[in-house]
């Protein structure tokens, strides 16, 4: 027997992973060559040369004591390089006190809302948002409260968001850029945010944490840039990962560094590296912290995924799909051409195209295309996807 919870969960859970059975099905009827399979972001290129003549240079080192146990943090001059990565725009510099080595993303998420949350408190999330986060918020007792972000730009609506925050809320997840939508958050906007978290913070007299995932922070196009959350916000936490930017999402790393201006951040990190014990994970792989290490602000070919963007753009607008154009990730997050995205992503499967309903993503009405795909795919999808517009048209 499992849990009610699980099997509630496993019922309601992650139209990406349908999707992705969905294609499996479809690859085996029609053949590999005739499905556009949009659904999954997995990082699409290889991980840089340099990083895996690392990973040689790392195994073939024989370092006495490489493979014990070590603070549950990581390695010392590993968290120290990440700091030395983040303060090269920072105004209150980062030590590697400040960071901790992660099981990726996902993990360094975990381990901070098992630290920060008490049973019942709330955690703020912008819709539409990566699906995973109704799930750790639970895993740790949380309640999950949804702010919808503007559909003109996928920025959060302050007004709602101030409406929203609560004597309970104890976090707020940002993502940016974000996924599903692509979007990079302003500086301005951001500013605003923290003059609204700011003046939440002195009414309900606590902390609110802004924990900014931001796995694709790497992945900008045309020269955006993406703030360093810590000059905008006082009780920030950054949560990176290398799985999309140097295309290691197999190999579970990545890191939390909070914020030095947070009073108390020692209790902090201290409660990080317990949560990271006793959660399981005990500490981020040791290979993979030290292959990492000198490749920090290294990243696949962002060109590559550019060009993909960019096709894909250009042919959807043209065949009359509306969206905000995305600058980061490698996503696309379009209108549907009916009100219900569900029964759009049914009615795109008779042209056997992929695609996740932005109702995965708490959006509706929306849905998501992955564009870590090959090339080709892309050019062969085009024509199908001149036929589903078609099709809406009528
Ligand atoms: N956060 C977002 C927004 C993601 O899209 C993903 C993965 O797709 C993650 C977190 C998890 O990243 P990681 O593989 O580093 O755990």
């Amino acid at each position: 027997m499992i849990s009610k919870e699980i099997q509630e969960n496993l019922k309601n859970s992650s139209w990406i992973r349908k999707m992705f059975v969905e294609g499996a099905k479809m690859r085996e009827m029609f053949g590999d060559e005739n499905v556009f399979d949009y659904s999954l972001g997995n990082p699409y290129f290889e991980p840089p040369k340099s990083v895996i003549e690392k990973l040689k240079a790392v195994v073939n080192a024989d370092e006495p004591g490489a493979h014990r146990y070590m603070d549950n943090a990581g390695f010392v001059e590993v968290r120290q390089k990440v700091a030395d990565s983040i303060n090269k725009d920072i105004k209150v510099p980062l030590t590697h006190k400040h960071v901790m080595m992660t099981v990726g993303a996902a993990g360094g998420i975990n381990a901070a809302l098992r630290t920060i949350l008490d049973s019942g408190q709330e955690v703020i999330i912008i819709a539409p948002y990566f699906a995973e986060y109704i799930f750790y918020i639970k895993n740790h007792n949380g309640v999950p409260v949804i702010v919808k972000s503007n559909p003109d730009t996928f920025e959060p609506n302050l007004e709602t968001l101030a409406a929203s925050i609560t004597e309970k809320t104890r976090a707020i997840i940002i993502n940016s850029p974000n996924n599903p939508t692509g979007v990079i958050y302003s500086e301005a906007l951001l500013k605003s945010m923290a003059e609204v978290v700011a003046q939440k913070e002195k009414e309900f007299g606590h902390a609110i944490y802004v924990i900014s995932d931001e796995p694709y922070k790497a992945l900008v196009y045309e020269g955006h840039k993406v703030p360093n959350i810590h000059n905008i916000f006082k009780n920030s936490m950054i949560v990176n990962s290398y799985s999309k930017s140097l295309g290691l999402a197999g190999e579970r790393i990545g890191y939390i560094a909070v914020n030095s201006k947070i009073e108390n951040a020692e209790l902090l990190m201290n409660g990080l590296a317990f949560a990271n014990r006793t959660l399981g994970f005990v500490n981020a792989p040791a290979l993979w912290q030290k292959v990492t290490a000198d490749s920090i602000d290294e990243t696949v070919d962002i060109m590559e995924y550019q060009k993909r963007r960019d096709l894909l753009i250009g042919h959807m607008e043209k065949i009359g799909f509306e969206m905000v154009k995305p600058n980061g990730a490698f996503y696309l997050f379009p209108k549907a051409m009916i009100e219900d995205d569900v029964a759009f992503v049914m009615e795109a499967k008779k042209y056997n195209l992929l695609l996740v309903p932005g109702s995965g993503f708490g959006y509706p009405g929306y849905f998501r295309m992955s564009y870590c795909v090959d090339m080709d795919m892309i050019e062969r999808s085009l024509p199908a996807l001149t036929q589903l517009a078609e099709a809406f048209k009528k």
